[in-house]
């Protein structure tokens, strides 16, 4: 048995963030760590970091500077920064968090068990790209009946705000008989759902083999009941995936479809390679083929040089296409990106003020959505008890909504159907039927 062997992971950021920290932790697992849920206690703390806004960067520091007085009190104690951030900006960290003893990047987190098994001395740093295959691990995971599958990694795209690129690297995309195997795992172990993931889930190769074939193998020859995918490209959403999310019942009426904006001329500076009528005409078809499709966005408002009527498009956008639910940022700058070169003209005051209008009209439409759902049938997976205690369970349903209803804790786990019975602008309210 190992000694000093129990460690804590600390994800920050995406649902690749909590997928990786789920490899890692039965990576460690199976290497003789054991997972505890004290940070006082832990022998080895593991921050997996994201570095997709300067934001959630100084939320890491300020995480290490609370570490730092735990580390004073216990030298032996190993701090380890994983992912975005340190792939990003090793040399920062270090200079910041001079006791910070391992920093991994994206590509290279998956080595911790075996540096800290080797008696190097550290600090230890590996930010080099090289592709991991793992077929024997099944990730930990947050939820018993859900899991997320990463299907491929890092990303071509180079959008000129974005970091991803840059600290993920260039695509690659696990076999479909890896990813098959992965959920095998997961079904064995009572997954009901899985959430496939990638940057753009639409560009998946295995060797000519794409994203449509993938997703009929998956409903085809898995036991997993119910499939999701994040994030998907608009540049790539080809005819074939429409008709393969319209004929599998196994794929869930969902899609998150990052808009960014609704000006043509914002998108070409943001390099998304598609026009708002292209788009547009995505999520019609989308709408004509699956009609209970649900159909999310991101949104980002004040990108360099764009103007009130570049803004009131992205609104008009949002109206007309009238999206489930959306993501709404304000831009900030990611030094690196191509988009740090621009002048970043909007004023904050008029930033903010965009993205409150924005939300205010989303928040609007999200509720009218939701209203619309009133006295439907929805096929849901209970997943567990509600906040608001014991006697309400909640679930998702196929269109990625929350749905909150009474019921006995011996459904949970299971596909059950809930009649809608009111709804707000962020969850759906339900009654069981029998
Ligand atoms: S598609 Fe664009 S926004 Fe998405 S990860 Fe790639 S570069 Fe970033």
């Amino acid at each position: 048995m190992k000694t000093n062997n129990r460690y804590k992971i600390i994800t920050f950021g995406c649902q690749m963030n909590l997928a990786d920290s789920g490899s890692l932790a039965a990576l460690m697992n199976i290497s003789g760590y054991e997972a505890i849920e004290s940070e006082e206690e832990a022998d080895i703390i593991i921050i997996n970091t994201c570095s997709v806004r300067e934001k959630a960067e100084e939320r890491v520091f300020g995480r290490l500077g609370d570490l730092s007085r735990i580390k004073k009190e216990n030298s032996f104690k190993k701090i380890v920064v994983v992912g975005c951030m340190a792939q990003r900006m090793a040399e920062k960290i270090l200079e910041r968090a001079p006791y910070v003893d391992i920093i991994l990047g994206t590509d290279q987190m998956f080595a911790l068990p075996s540096l800290l098994d080797s008696d190097n001395h550290t600090p230890q740093v590996k930010t080099e790209f090289g592709f991991e295959e793992f077929d024997d691990i099944t990730p930990n995971r947050d939820y018993k009946y859900s899991a997320f599958v990463t299907i491929m990694r890092g990303c071509n795209n180079f959008c000129t705000y974005c970091i991803v690129p840059y600290v993920r690297g260039r695509e690659r995309s696990y076999s479909v008989a890896k990813i098959i195997n992965q959920i095998n795992g997961f079904t064995a172990d009572g997954v009901k759902e899985i959430t496939l993931l990638g940057q753009n889930v639409n560009s998946y190769d295995d060797e000519g083999h794409k994203f449509p074939y993938l997703l009929k193998r998956l409903a085809d020859d898995t036991d997993i009941k119910r499939i999701r995918f994040m994030t998907s490209h608009p540049k790539d959403l080809s005819d074939q995936l429409i008709e393969v999310l319209a004929s599998e019942s196994k794929l869930m009426p969902h899609i998150h479809l990052p808009l960014q904006s609704g000006s043509d001329s914002i998108l070409k500076r943001m390099k998304r390679v598609y026009t708002y009528s292209h788009y547009l005409e995505l999520t019609k078809k989308l709408r004509k083929s699956i009609p209970n499709i649900s159909i999310t966005t991101d949104l980002i408002v004040g990108f360099p040089s764009e103007t009130e009527k570049d803004f009131e498009k992205t609104l008009e956008a949002a109206k007309t296409i009238s999206f489930d639910s959306a993501f709404m940022f304000r831009y900030s700058v990611r030094p690196g990106t191509a988009a740090a070169r621009f002048i970043d003209d909007v004023p904050e005051s008029e930033k903010i003020k965009r993205l409150n209008t924005l939300i205010e009209v989303q928040k609007k439409i999200s509720f009218e959505k939701n209203q619309s759902e009133i006295g439907k049938v929805q096929s849901v997976l209970v997943d567990g008890y509600s906040k608001r205690g014991e006697e309400y369970l909640k679930g998702k349903t196929g269109g990625a909504k929350t749905i909150l209803f009474p019921g006995n804790a011996d459904i949970i786990g299971d596909e059950c159907y809930v009649n809608v019975t009111s709804a707000d602008s962020w969850t759906l309210h339900g009654k069981l039927v029998e």
